[in-house]
C-alpha cells in the first residue's frame, strides 16, 4: 500500500515539497494530499504590490502552478479551501474544514508536511470591520485591496501603516495609481532592515517621490465614518484616510504546530534540522516562513520569512521525502527591494546584530556611481560594508542607489557566504564598462575603503 504524505499549505514551501517528493516517487509508492485553506496554489505575494500597482494586469499571473496543474502533472489530490485545525501526532490524522460549507473530514497520514507561512501583526486598532482596511498577505487580501481601489468613490488619501519592505512596495503601488499617500512608522527610520544611516537615505529618497513619511509616530486607532475608515489616528495627530493598508511584519503561522506538541526555538519559528525535520517529532516535516534557520554569520537562529527561503527549504524537505538527501544551509540574510527608481540591497549583520553577536567591527560608506560618471544615466550609489577587526571577514553589506544598485548585493553576498575578508574583496574581477560601472565598482570601492579603516596607516 502507498504510503500517505499531508501538506498543510499550498504555497511555497508545501507545494515545492510535494513536488519534489513526487519526482522521486510514484503514485503506487507515495499518495500526496494538500490542504490549502485558501483559492489559490503556488503563487507568489511577493508579486501582490506590483499587481496592486498595475504593473501585473491580472492574478492568475501571480500563480505559478493551479491546483489542476499539480493534480494533473504531479498526481497530487489538492483540497483547496480546506483549513486543516487539528493535527493529532499520535493518531496520525488531521482534522480539515471545508471553507465552503462541506464539513468536517478526517485524513490519517504516514508523513507530514508543514508548511503553513506567517501570520500578520494586527494590533488592537487594527481589528475593525471598518471598509478599507487591507493586509496584503495573500492574493485574496490583493484582491479586496484592488476592487476597493476601484470602487466609487475612488480612494484618493492612501495610508500605509508600517515602514518594512512590504510597506514601502505598497508605498509605490499606491504612488503609482496617482493616490496621495503617508507611510507611517514608529522607529525613527523605515526600512529598519538597513541601518539608521542607509535608512536615511531611503527616507530622503521616498519623500523626494511624493511619499509623506512620518517616523517616530504611532497608531492609536482608526476613525471611522459610514462604516468606512476615514481617518488614522496618531499621537502626532489624524492622517486622513480613504484606504490603509497594513505591513507591520509577519509571525511564524505556528498554533496548530504547538497544539500537536511540535517544538519552537526562541524566534517563534518551529525548530527543524538541517534537512528540514521538526526536532523531536519524527516523520513531520516542515519549511518556510513558519519555521527559524540558522544565520550563518551571527550562528544564531533567526526567523527570515522570506520566498526565496520557503521555496528553498521546501525543495530540501521533498528531496529527503523523496528517498534523497538535501539539506538547507541557513541564510546570510541578503534581501532587496525597491521604491519607484530607487533601490535597496542588503546582507548580513547590520552594525546593531554584529554587536550583539559579540563582533568587533569597522564599518564603512562609499559613495559611487552606477555607471561611469560621464555616461548617460549615471546616479548615485551608497554602499556600507561592515566588516570584522581585525581579520577583516566581511560581516555584512547594504546598499541604496537608483537602477542597478540591488542585485549588486548579491557580489557582496556571495563574498560574505564564502568568508571572504575585504582585502580579498579589492581583488575580485568585477566585469566594467561604463554603461554598467564606474572603472572602480562601487563595491571595489567600499572594500578599498575598508581595507584602510582597519588599517588607518
Ligand atoms: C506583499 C508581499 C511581498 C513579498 N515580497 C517578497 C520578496 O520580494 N522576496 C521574498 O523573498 N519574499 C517576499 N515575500 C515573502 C514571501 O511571499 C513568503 O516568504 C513566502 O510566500 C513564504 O512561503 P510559505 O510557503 O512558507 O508561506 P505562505 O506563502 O504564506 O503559504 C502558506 C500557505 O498555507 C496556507 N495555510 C495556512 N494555514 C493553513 C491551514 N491551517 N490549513 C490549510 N492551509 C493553511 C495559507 O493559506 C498559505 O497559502 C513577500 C510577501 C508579501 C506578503
Amino acid at each position: 500500500m502507498a504510503e500517505r504524505l499531508i501538506v498543510v499549505g499550498g504555497d511555497a514551501a508545501g507545494m515545492a515539497a510535494a513536488a519534489q517528493a513526487r519526482r522521486r516517487r510514484g503514485p503506487d509508492d507515495l499518495e500526496i494530499v494538500a490542504f490549502e485553506r485558501g483559492h489559490y496554489t503556488s503563487y507568489s505575494a511577493c508579486g501582490i504590490p506590483y499587481w496592486i500597482s498595475g504593473l501585473v494586469g491580472d492574478a492568475q499571473q501571480l500563480v505559478a502552478r493551479d491546483p489542476a496543474t499539480h493534480r494533473e502533472k504531479y498526481d497530487i489530490d489538492v483540497r483547496l479551501r480546506h483549513e486543516v485545525t487539528e493535527i493529532d501526532l499520535d493518531r496520525r490524522e488531521v482534522v480539515a474544514r471545508d471553507l465552503e460549507g462541506g464539513g468536517e473530514i478526517r485524513e490519517g497520514f504516514d508523513t507530514l508536511m508543514y508548511a503553513t507561512g506567517a501570520v500578520p501583526t494586527k494590533p488592537d486598532w487594527a481589528r475593525t470591520d471598518a471598509l478599507g482596511v487591507f493586509g496584503v498577505q495573500t492574493l485574496d487580501d490583493g484582491a479586496a485591496l484592488r476592487k476597493w481601489l476601484e470602487s466609487d468613490p475612488k480612494p484618493q488619501r492612501a495610508v500605509v501603516v508600517g515602514g518594512g519592505y512590504i510597506g514601502v512596495e505598497m508605498a509605490e503601488a499606491l504612488v503609482r495609481r496617482g493616490l496621495s499617500v503617508t507611510l507611517v512608522e514608529r522607529d525613527e527610520q523605515p526600512m529598519s532592515t538597513v541601518d539608521p544611516d542607509m535608512a536615511t537615505l531611503v527616507t530622503e529618497a521616498m519623500r523626494g517621490l511624493g511619499v509623506d513619511i512620518r517616523t517616530g509616530v504611532r497608531v492609536g486607532a482608526l476613525t471611522v465614518r459610514d462604516g468606512r475608515v476615514s481617518e488614522v489616528v496618531t499621537d502626532d495627530g489624524p492622517i486622513p484616510a480613504d484606504v490603509v493598508v497594513l505591513g507591520l511584519g509577519v509571525r511564524p503561522n505556528t498554533a496548530l504546530a504547538e497544539a500537536a506538541g511540535m517544538p519552537l526555538g526562541p524566534t517563534g519559528g518551529i525548530r527543524v534540522d538541517r534537512r528540514m525535520r521538526v526536532a523531536e517529532t519524527p516523520g513531520v516535516w516542515a519549511a518556510g516562513d513558519c519555521v527559524e534557520t540558522l544565520h550563518r554569520v551571527s550562528g544564531m537562529p533567526v526567523h527570515v520569512p522570506l520566498g526565496t527561503h520557503a521555496n528553498k527549504q521546501g525543495r530540501v524537505a521533498g528531496i529527503n521525502i523523496g528517498g534523497g538527501y538535501a539539506t538547507f544551509a541557513g541564510v546570510i540574510g541578503t534581501a532587496v527591494a525597491k521604491v519607484c527608481d530607487l533601490e535597496v540591497g542588503r546582507t548580513g549583520l547590520r552594525e546593531r546584530d554584529a554587536l550583539a553577536a559579540g563582533f568587533e567591527f569597522v564599518s564603512v560608506i562609499a559613495e559611487s556611481t552606477n555607471r561611469a560618471g560621464y555616461y548617460p544615466g549615471a546616479r548615485p550609489m551608497t554602499v556600507k560594508l561592515i566588516a570584522e577587526r581585525p581579520s577583516g571577514r566581511l560581516l555584512g553589506a547594504q546598499i541604496v542607489g537608483w537602477t542597478e544598485a540591488a542585485k549588486r548585493i548579491d557580489t557582496l553576498a556571495v563574498a560574505l557566504w564564502n568568508r571572504m575578508t575585504v582585502d580579498d574583496m579589492t581583488a575580485l574581477d568585477l566585469g566594467y564598462a561604463p554603461p554598467y560601472a564606474p572603472v572602480w565598482d562601487p563595491v571595489l570601492v567600499a572594500a578599498r575603503k575598508a581595507v584602510d579603516a582597519l588599517d588607518p596607516r
